[in-house]
């Protein structure tokens, strides 16, 4: 028989589903969960913090608790040579000449463990760790995956408080669904979410940084130069990391080639639309994409 949840939490990544998620509970759609979470990896651009600062307002007048849960700065413990690595996928160019990708498990360690510490620091388990959660007591946890995504959803339940739910799956709204209705609401200007220097970025997001966010860009661009070799302390780099995919300098990397290349042919396949769109989600703590293992060792 399954338990009733002590606990709903919506996990909010602040990007395109899990905003029409608040909204929707907002407007009473959907049951109001008792408390939303976003995981700040300290990196966000200027214009996700707004949103969230949006979102807080909404929050608030709904009744939604909003945690803003940290482990750190994710751009400072990257490039500290006395901090212990947390691994970013860099585009790896090997010593032979190969290419490799680095592991994923910055989105792990800065999103999804912060959001599961305060997940059982609320149901009430006893600091300063909150390791423990008292029997019986179960978060029911909100996940924005759309009906594109279903591939992307998991029966596997990684601990025993926390189950989870796909409500714009029950809703059958798929992202584009979710981009109409936003901005029906005057929120069609949702962005995604996710570090500044995410290699995961598409071509689309590095020029909207370069073109329209020029201090946001010098600072990719200086963090692509400190990561060449690794950057923070953990097992040395084989080779070289980038974060463009071409895997030169993010201020020499293409980025404005596929564009080009589109104009003059329709046909774009699959790998350029990753290449032009990057992850089309933004980082969420449960869409992982990658998980693929390393050819170039980047990770402690
Ligand atoms: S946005 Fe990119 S760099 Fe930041 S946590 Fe997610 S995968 Fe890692």
């Amino acid at each position: 028989m399954a338990i009733a949840p002590t606990l709903t939490a919506l996990s909010l990544g602040a990007g395109v589903q899990s905003t029409t998620l608040l909204l929707l509970a907002a407007e009473g759609v959907l049951p109001r969960p008792d408390v939303a979470i976003f995981a700040d990896t300290g990196w966000e651009p200027a214009a996700v913090y707004a949103q969230l600062d949006r979102l807080a307002d909404v929050a608030r007048a709904a009744g939604i608790e909003l945690h803003r849960v940290s482990k750190g700065n994710l751009r400072a413990a990257a490039t500290d040579p006395a901090h212990r690595y947390a691994s970013v996928p860099y585009f790896i160019r090997n010593p032979d000449g190969s290419n490799g990708i680095g592991r994923r498990q910055c989105t792990s360690e800065y999103k999804l463990a912060p959001i599961t510490r305060k997940v059982r620091e609320l149901l009430g388990a006893n600091p300063p760790a909150f390791r423990r959660v008292p029997a019986g007591r179960v978060c029911e946890q909100w996940i924005g995956f759309s009906t594109d995504e279903i591939g992307r959803v998991s029966d596997r339940r990684r601990v025993k408080y926390l189950t989870n739910r796909y409500p714009l799956l029950d809703l059958g709204m798929s992202r584009k669904d979710c981009q109409r209705w936003l901005a029906a609401r005057g929120w069609g200007d949702t962005v995604k979410s996710a570090c500044i220097g995410c290699p995961f970025h598409g071509n689309r997001a590095w020029r909207d940084l370069r073109d329209n966010h020029p201090g946001e860009w010098v600072d990719a661009v200086a963090f692509d130069a400190a990561i060449r070799n690794g950057g923070a302390r953990g097992s040395s780099l084989r080779g070289t990391a980038y974060l463009h995919a071409s895997r030169v300098p993010l201020d020499q990397a293409p980025i404005d080639r596929i564009t080009r290349a589109e104009r003059r042919d329709d046909q774009v396949d699959l790998f350029d639309v990753l290449a032009e769109e990057g992850d089309p989600d933004g980082c969420s703590p449960y869409g992982c994409r990658s998980g693929t293992p390393t050819q170039g060792r980047a990770a402690a």
